[in-house]
């Protein structure tokens, strides 16, 4: 079992605010010497429940190990639809909106972070051939700088040495992923410049950037193989199999992976959180599909690519503070 128990999540976190204290702070621009202080990491999120798919148990093993960890959740996932059967019922679909904020708001308080909606509107997925288009007003059809701007508000107040984000096709073609990867992009690179954004706050140069790769081939075939040799039923057979269509004609490379997290010890937290989400998993689903057991021992880590770096760092990294660690905490 776990030696990270659920007992002792909610103490930690949760709904607390922002730093009010100032740290002693450069604010020139590239400047890497940058703060005193607590380890911060940033995830920035589309939808609520992202944050519990993609990175859950990183970030609860980094606030159990004191770091600041901070959520931004670019939309209310208002578009969303009801993925549970058991809680698709008249009076939820009635109040999604309202209920997907209470359901962030356990999920947080478990995984221990800080929470933060930015107040854009969900864009839905399109489907269909053609697609419709996307409703007027939503959080992929704003212009950059728009779309980009509480999120430059919030670097620079919460000052995160760290940044997570989705890759430039979202992790899976959502609008509003591809527009989380944009404005986390946008947000990285303009934040310190004192010249831009002139009202959102004073600049903030945070150190790193990463993307999210959460649902790669190397990890399937691991928690394949290792629930075969179990003589567990796998339910990754298939999106193997298409996989390896997919090799006769291979489809744009996945960015490799820089950084493997080990978190095994937070998986429970992770699926707890997950399970929070109850309009959006199903806790009798594919989620849980894999026993925890089977996949700390077949893949224990969360992996990423280090997309963008001021700091230099040995890959592959097994901490995303790599390099601004041991600055941090010298001070
Ligand atoms: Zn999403």
């Amino acid at each position: 079992m776990s030696s990270a128990g659920l007992g002792h999540v909610a103490s930690q976190g949760g709904p607390s605010q922002f730093r009010e204290e100032a740290d002693p702070v450069t604010s020139s621009l590239g400047m890497l010497s940058c703060c005193a202080g607590p380890l911060r990491l940033m995830a920035v999120h589309a939808h609520p429940d992202d944050e519990s798919s993609k990175g859950a148990a990183t970030m609860a093993r980094y606030v159990r190990e004191g770091a600041e960890v901070l959520v931004v959740t670019m939309t209310g996932g208002e578009r969303g639809d009801i993925l549970n059967k058991a809680m698709d019922r008249p009076d939820v679909r009635a109040n999604l909106p309202g209920i997907r904020r209470a359901e962030m708001a356990a999920a947080r308080d478990i995984l221990g972070v800080q929470q933060r909606f930015l107040g854009f509107v969900d864009s839905g997925l399109p489907e269909g051939d053609p697609p419709p288009p996307l409703p007027e007003g939503c959080f992929a059809l704003q212009p950059l700088e728009v779309a980009a701007m509480p999120l430059v508000a919030a670097v620079r107040e919460f000052r995160p040495h760290v940044i997570l984000t989705y890759d430039e096709n979202g992790g899976y073609p959502h609008p509003d992923h591809v527009m989380t990867h944009r404005v986390s992009i946008e947000a990285f690179e303009a934040a310190a410049d004192p010249d831009r954004y002139q009202d959102c706050g004073e600049p903030w140069q945070p150190l790193k950037l990463y993307y999210f790769v959460t649902f790669h081939r190397a990890r399937f075939t691991a928690l394949h193989e290792k629930m075969v040799e179990r003589g567990l039923e796998s339910v990754y057979a298939e999106r193997l199999a298409a996989w390896a269509d997919e090799d006769d004609e291979p489809v744009a490379p996945g960015h490799e992976i820089t950084t493997y997290i080990p978190c095994a010890d937070y998986f429970e937290i992770r699926d707890q959180a997950l399970i929070a989400h109850a309009t959006q998993v199903d806790p009798q689903g594919p989620w849980f599909a894999c026993p925890v057991e089977v996949q700390r021992e077949a893949w224990p880590t969360e992996d990423y690519h280090l997309a963008r770096s001021l700091v230099d760092t040995d890959k592959p990294e097994d901490d995303l503070f790599a390099g601004i660690r041991e600055q941090v905490l010298r001070r």
